[in-house]
């Protein structure tokens, strides 16, 4: 894997690493490919300044500046903050053609990714809260 070399070494763990590292609910979304409750997740109505890094690895992933009320009940983007830092992969599960979200770093899963958000670039970052671990700018 050496798409983007830049960015340092991914970072792979084994299963049952991630299984102690995360809490429950974190390692059934990230790991497993999982979807918090629509407007359960603590940063959907967050409004600070700040970064949203990935809740497994540490990377940033979204900047406070693109974060939009979607009212979809997920924290929404419209644009990661380094292209480079998310992935997108065709994700054909549950009947759905979707384009899932993952961290480029680690390869959690973070969300899906909609072409239906703000005229910025058109797109929607759907992206649960528990894949994010907001750093409020100081
Ligand atoms: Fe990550």
């Amino acid at each position: 894997m050496s798409d983007k070399p830049e960015s340092g070494d991914k970072i792979v763990k084994t299963d049952e690493e991630w299984r102690q590292e995360l809490d429950s609910e974190s390692y059934r979304v990230l790991r497993g490919k999982g979807t918090e409750r629509a407007f359960t997740g603590e940063y959907n109505d967050l409004k600070e300044q700040g970064m949203y890094n990935c809740a497994a690895c540490g990377e940033p992933l979204f900047s406070s500046d693109t974060k939009y009320d979607s009212g979809s009940g997920w924290p929404s983007f419209f644009k990661p903050a380094d292209s480079g830092n998310v992935s997108e992969i065709a994700d054909n599960s549950h009947g759905m053609n979707r384009t899932e979200v993952v961290c480029s770093k680690c390869d959690s899963h973070l969300g899906h990714v909609f072409p239906d958000g703000p005229p910025e670039t058109g797109m929607r970052y759907c992206i649960n809260s528990v894949s994010l671990d907001f750093e409020k700018e100081e």
